[in-house]
């Protein structure tokens, strides 16, 4: 039996584990073999560690762990043990199995699959290049980033498409690449995606190589400065804290992301807008005349973002910069056509313009019931669909991937 969760930090230490062990049997099944018990086994004593985890109100308890300011914070944990559950069908009775559980889970999961796949068939495979979202979009959205860990059955589906079904497979997030990002959340075999993180700015390619978007030494330096200040300034027992909970502190290529709260509200109201305030006039002191960042403040995430120089005067770097960037760099040939871009927010939109730009024969899926997200997008492109659940958009592209295959 693992041992029992207490901390924050035992809990990120699990979920990493989670990662080497799903690593490891996706690996093995992407090669034609069959899963090993022990680690599929694993899986389960993973999930019984976390079930274990005292609950109050629904709510997860883990107490924070630093010495000098031990206190509680009551979470929830439910896309973890979800995706657990979903492995562990995945392994233990297999694929026809895993699809009955996500039809029970969603209503009308197979009207919606049925009806995504409808819309594809005119898609000529193998496509070109896929461009996606990462979370919300082909990755179920959990509120934690450090602990979002790609599910094996999820891999194993996506692999199937970027292997079989299209050129060049691209997952561009916003969240950084290394050191925390996207690639240790990341657990799909390496080479079948292009990884790109910092909404493009940063990659690593199928065959390894990593690049990046220069940036001014000078903006650079004054980025730098102000992580380091920022690194300090949560190492002081009083906002230790925020770098546990939700986005946490993530050095980005380009732009920082400080949490402030979670989407559990798991920060006092008050104490949240008072660490704002703290980081505010940080930012004020590096950089009085406003030169090189642009803040912005969702409630939940403070973004500080180097600001680019746009057609139009300086702008923030959106993730169709990025898309152009990656197609340029690496050869995408959007051009060509044959595309497709996913997405699930406003913020994917640009991804679908820059691609829309290199050549009229795109396709998009979005994962969005909402309405004038869904009018904007056929705006840009014509030939769009939605579906209501990521799950939905994965079990598809292993679909096209196995007809492929
Ligand atoms: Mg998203």
């Amino acid at each position: 039996m693992l041992q029992e969760i207490g901390t924050i930090q035992q809990f990120y230490r699990l979920m990493k584990e989670t990662g080497e062990v799903r690593r490891r049997l996706v690996a093995r099944i992407m090669e034609g073999r069959s899963a090993v018990p022990p680690d599929s086994e694993r899986l389960g004593s993973y999930l019984q560690a976390l079930k274990r985890i005292p609950r109050r109100h629904g709510r997860y308890q883990l107490s924070t762990g630093l010495s000098g300011s031990q206190r509680s914070l009551y979470l929830e944990l439910d896309y973890e043990i979800d995706e657990l559950e979903k492995d562990l069908v995945f392994f233990q009775y297999g694929e026809q199995a895993l699809l009955d559980h996500l039809a029970g889970l969603h209503t009308g999961f197979q009207e919606e699959l049925s009806g995504a796949a409808q819309f594809c068939r005119d898609m000529s495979l193998p496509l070109n290049c896929l461009v996606s979202d990462r979370d919300g979009t082909v990755n179920n959205y959990c509120g934690r980033y450090l602990s979002s860990i790609q599910s094996a059955y999820n891999a194993v589906f996506l692999s199937r498409f970027a292997e079989k079904a299209v050129r060049r497979a691209v997952l561009l997030t916003s969240a950084p690449l290394s050191n925390g990002g996207l690639e240790e959340l990341t657990v799909s075999p390496p080479g079948n995606f292009i990884l790109a993180g910092s909404k493009g700015r940063e990659y690593l390619d199928q065959r390894g190589r990593r690049g990046a978007l220069a940036i001014e030494a000078g903006k650079q330096e004054q980025l730098q400065r102000l992580n380091r200040r920022l690194a300090d300034l949560l190492q002081d027992p009083r906002y230790r804290l925020f770098d546990l909970i939700g986005s946490g502190l993530q050095f980005k290529f380009g732009q920082t992301t400080v949490a402030r709260q979670d989407i559990y509200g798991s920060i006092p109201k008050a104490e949240s807008e008072a660490f704002a305030g703290v980081i505010q006039r940080l930012i004020r002191e590096i950089d009085p005349d406003r030169l090189y960042f642009r803040t912005e403040d969702t409630g939940k995430d403070i973004e500080i973002i180097l600001t680019v120089e746009g057609e139009s005067g300086l702008k923030d770097f959106d993730k169709g910069d990025g898309v152009l960037f990656l197609d340029s760099e690496l050869g995408l040939d959007l051009s060509r056509g044959g595309n497709l871009v996913c997405g699930d927010t406003a913020s994917d939109l640009p991804m679908v313009s820059a691609a829309a730009k290199q050549s009229a024969n795109l396709w998009t899926i979005f994962v969005s019931r909402d309405e004038s997200l869904q009018a904007r997008l056929r705006r840009i492109c014509e030939r769009a669909h939605f579906v209501s659940e990521p799950d939905v958009l994965v079990c598809l592209l292993n679909r096209m991937g196995r007809e492929m295959g």
